[in-house]
């Protein structure tokens, strides 16, 4: 990771150097801290509607910035894209979730982890080969990992993303549609990513109890992704309001602060087994 954040990635876009001038501090804290190691996962359980049981967690970054405290992904997922610096932060997260599988593995914790993958990684020719040799390296079993593709970044360059989620879906990995409904992409489309599960987004969930078109709305994207016969993942379950309908609806899993937030890989483990059966 010692290689992270170096020139090649300084100015992948131009227009940054035009940008505010926090925004130019701010790349260069984070180049550092991918540098400095300052980056964490934290991790969200993914509940089994069913059963209620924990199916496994998604990966969320955190950067614990010395004097700003944590720092949200929301406000610098985006500037790391625009500067390229989610290459080498996306490497990270491939090895750092692997090593994790590897440890609650060892520790007897049944877990499997779902990682974000973000559009510029998806376009780097060597990502199967990156993600399959960090799982090799720890001896995971593929089935454990899910990654995470947003459906509008699926969008971009439709061939080529095709190309590598059926490559990455080959090798055993799960796929899933993150954001699923957002992106207004084409029936025939979905149908043709080989993708496992579609995750719902936060905002079909938001007005299920109190407003009956966002109800009417949240139950036809639901029964799309089960028409197309892939497991259906909600996310931003904060109520048990939301979660009674989602369940009705059919869901398979639920995710959200009513069920836990993202935590520390050891808080997780802890949550895991007190949250058994
Ligand atoms: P996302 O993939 O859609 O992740 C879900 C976000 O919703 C997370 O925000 C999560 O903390 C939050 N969330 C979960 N449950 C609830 C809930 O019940 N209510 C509300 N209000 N929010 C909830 P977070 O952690 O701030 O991440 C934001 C976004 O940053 C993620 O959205 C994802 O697009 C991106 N991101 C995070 N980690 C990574 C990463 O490792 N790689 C890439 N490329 N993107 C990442
Ligand atoms: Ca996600
Ligand atoms: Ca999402
Ligand atoms: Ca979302």
């Amino acid at each position: 990771a010692k290689a992270a954040g170096g020139a090649r990635y300084a100015f992948f876009d131009a227009s940054m150097t035009k940008g505010p001038p926090d925004q130019i501090e701010l790349l260069r804290e984070l180049r550092l801290a991918v540098e400095l190691n300052q980056l964490e996962l934290h991790y969200q359980p993914k509940i089994h509607a069913p059963t209620g049981e924990i199916t496994g967690a998604e990966a969320l970054l955190r950067w614990n910035h010395p004097t700003r405290g944590m720092v949200s992904p929301a406000s610098f997922i985006p500037l790391a894209e625009r500067s390229g610096l989610i290459i080498p932060i996306g490497r990270w997260v491939i090895e750092d979730a692997s090593r994790q599988l590897r440890i609650w593995r060892d520790q007897g914790i049944r877990m499997r982890i779902a990682i974000n993958l973000s559009v510029h990684q998806l376009r780097q020719p060597d990502l199967a080969d990156r993600i399959a040799s960090a799982l090799r390296t720890h001896q995971i079993n593929p089935e454990l990992l899910t990654c995470e593709v947003t459906e509008t970044s699926a969008m971009v360059d439709v061939d080529a993303t095709v190309r590598v989620l059926q490559k990455l879906h080959a090798m055993g990995i799960q796929l899933s549609i993150d954001d699923f409904g957002t992106g207004h992409s084409s029936l025939a489309y979905l149908r043709s990513l080989p993708a496992d599960e579609l995750k719902i987004d936060r905002s079909f969930v938001l007005d299920l109890e109190t407003n009956e078109d966002a109800r009417k709305v949240a139950r036809a994207v639901v029964n799309l992704a089960k028409a197309l016969d892939r497991k259906v993942v909600a996310e931003g379950v904060e109520t048990e309001g939301q979660n009674r309908i989602l369940r009705e609806f059919g869901c398979d899993q639920l995710q959200g602060y009513l069920f836990a937030k993202p935590m520390s890989a050891k808080a997780l483990a802890l949550w895991a087994t007190d949250n058994v059966g």
